[in-house]
């Protein structure tokens, strides 16, 4: 057996039951093990009081059971949203968000540490890709930040929408996504997941074939190619058109209302022609365009966030169109909630006591 501790969080049950049998424990073990990590969230090995000891012991010396160590939150009231800032075995830093909304607890999750995307109004992606997070480093930031909520609470959905492209990580999404679903542990319903893609088109196709009910949120924030190309570099290799195909395919395949997300930047893409040009899109289909006021970036100071009069008439236009559409409630603005923000600004402030 292999010095190196394995991670528990991450295995599926069968994993699960393989690893115990190579400890020599009775497979049984493997779903009480599953339940400890997934469904009750232990920190640690002791309070697994229905393993015996001598397992236990096993365990201590084998396995992991946490992936992510809490950096630093940023949270303006115990009862509102917070953003963590996490910390991987490697020392990699990834964020993520709980959202208390009075309907139930939501959490958006990183997929990668860092972005190679090249979105022009991103944060998170100024430095690059470093890697991919495993399915148990996604799961992980559920588990940890499900462990601060009131006692009997649990978390009820979750959008892969923070740092990172989820179809450029795809095996590791889907099964984090498998794992988040599974009854004898998260049990988050999958229509209660939503995975958010910059428009990867084999990605999106893919997961079409997949046939598990989860919503596709596409970041398209452009009606045209040449205003999508300068947002968004990926545009260069699939356009609005073949983006747009793959999503509407989507919708048809699975039953499943699409979201287009549309990020509003002040006279950038925000103008009431470029909201007809949108609703020309998306009219008759299952779509559900979600408007995003600009959170700006220290990185990107010329991008400003549209006025609330700017914001509705868009909103309106659509409408008026025959598109469903609606504006994210701010959340977060004061507490660096846009991706990647929050590990920037820790990167710039430690960079700077450094020097
Ligand atoms: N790569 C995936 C998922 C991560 S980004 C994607 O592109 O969808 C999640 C969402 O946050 C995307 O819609 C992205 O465009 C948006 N976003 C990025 N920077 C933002 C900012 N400064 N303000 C508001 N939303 C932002």
């Amino acid at each position: 057996m292999s010095t190196e501790k394995r991670p528990l969080v991450g295995m599926t049950l069968d994993e699960m039951t393989a690893f115990v049998a190579e400890l020599g424990e009775p497979k049984f073990r493997a779903k009480q093990l599953f339940q400890w990590v997934y469904e009750k969230w232990a920190k640690s090995f002791d309070e697994m009081t229905n393993l015996p000891a001598g397992f236990r012991a096993k365990l201590q010396e084998h396995a992991l059971i946490r992936l992510l160590e809490e950096e630093t939150r940023q949270q303006a009231a115990p009862t509102e949203t917070a953003k963590y800032l996490f910390r991987l075995t490697d020392g990699q830093k990834v964020e993520s968000v709980l959202m208390r909304h009075s309907y139930g607890n939501a959490v958006c999750v990183t997929t990668q540490v860092g972005c190679r995307m090249g979105c022009t109004f991103c944060a998170s992606t100024f430095g690059g890709l470093v890697r991919n997070l495993t399915a148990g480093e996604i799961v992980d930031q559920i588990i940890t930040m499900s462990r601060d909520l009131p006692a009997g609470e649990r978390v009820g959905s979750v959008v892969l929408m923070g740092s990172g492209e989820p179809m450029e990580n795809y095996d590791e999404c889907l099964k984090a996504i498998r794992l988040m679903h599974e009854p004898d542990g998260l049990n988050i319903g999958y229509r209660h997941i939503t995975i958010s893609t910059s428009g990867l088109v084999e990605g999106m196709r893919r997961l079409a074939e997949e046939d598990i009910p989860i919503t596709l949120a596409l970041s398209l924030h452009a009606p045209n190619d040449e205003l999508r190309t300068s947002l968004m570099p990926i545009n260069r290799k699939y356009s609005v058109r073949e983006v747009l195909d793959a999503a509407i395919d989507y919708g048809e395949k699975t039953g499943r209302r699409v979201t287009y997300e549309y990020l509003l930047i002040e006279g950038v893409n925000d103008n009431p022609d470029q909201a007809l040009e949108l609703a020309g899109h998306l009219k008759g289909s299952l779509a559900h365009v979600n408007l995003i006021p600009m959170n700006p970036v220290a990185e990107r100071p010329e991008y400003k966030r549209p006025s609330k009069e700017r914001v509705t008439r868009f909103r309106d236009l659509l409408e008026e169109n025959g598109v469903t559409a609606t504006i994210r409630r701010e959340m977060g603005g004061d507490i660096d909630a846009a991706c990647g923000q929050l590990r920037n600004r820790v990167a710039r402030t430690r960079g700077a006591t450094r020097s």
